[in-house]
């Protein structure tokens, strides 16, 4: 078998695309859709690590009726309950897992720190990374980044609805155009939607690539571990 492209990496998958087809919740088909790819990536050969986010049940900023911070920590609280959505369809599955958590919250997960990251990659598991950093004002994305260069990741693989970063929404404007390849400055001076320009700058100060692809596709994760999917490469 072909040596995967990376040996160790994040994936970020955005709550949203938990939802499936509906606005809100999670989608277990979708899930289970998702498991797969990820049992099937992680066979390649590679380390897996993924930051889900928790768009499809709460976004801090845009809650009403509280403050920020705590309008942030529901949605740090629903990455935690993505993460064991996803922990439980990849156990189903025959596949190994561990959700680690940026809270301590003993009775639900173990904590997220960088060795136990390592332990449980090293031992060839799944590992879902819930409760982004930890700290409101914060998204991710940018904590997809940051445990990318904690536990010394060769990349971040971005999951979106499109192939890439394209310079408007094609899904909106025909003549978008679609970028191969993109440095870290680029993307931030840019302004593209696909992340934000926190972590682009992360990124850039670690030095970490970023492929943003589809998550569309089954088999697309391993496709882009395996070198033959298709995606913008974000790198310095
Ligand atoms: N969040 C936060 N700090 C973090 C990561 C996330 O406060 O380090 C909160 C924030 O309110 C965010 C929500 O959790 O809106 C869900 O995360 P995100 O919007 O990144 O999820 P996605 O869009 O990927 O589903």
């Amino acid at each position: 078998m072909a040596e995967p492209v990376y040996r160790r990496v994040v994936v970020k998958l955005s709550g949203e695309y938990l939802a499936g087809s509906q606005s809100f919740g999670i989608d277990q088909p979708t899930v289970d859709r998702i498991a797969a790819d990820l049992i099937a990536a992680a066979k390649l050969g590679a380390e897996i690590a993924v930051v889900v986010g928790g768009g499809n049940m709460m976004r801090g900023g845009s809650a009403r009726g509280m403050s920020r911070t705590t309008g942030d920590t529901l949605g740090m609280l629903a990455t935690v309950m993505n993460c064991l959505a996803l922990e439980a369809a990849i156990e189903a599955k025959g596949g190994a897992a561990k959700a680690l958590s940026a809270f301590v919250m003993p009775e639900i997960c173990d904590l997220f720190t960088r060795s136990a990251a390592h332990k449980c990659l090293s031992e060839g598991r799944i590992v879902l990374l819930g409760g982004g950093t930890g700290n409101p004002f914060f998204t991710t994305d940018t904590t997809a980044v940051l445990r990318a260069a904690e536990i010394d990741a060769q990349a971040v693989l971005k999951a979106t609805n499109v192939d890439g970063v394209y310079s408007a929404d094609p899904k909106k404007d025909p003549a978008a155009k679609r970028f191969d390849r993109l440095t870290h400055t680029e993307a931030i001076e840019g302004g593209y939607k696909v992340m934000d320009a926190t972590a682009f700058a992360l990124a850039r100060e670690t030095s970490l690539p970023i492929i943003v692809f589809s998550i569309a596709e089954p088999g697309s994760i391993g496709a882009v571990l395996s070198g033959t999917g298709r995606g913008t490469v974000v790198a310095g």
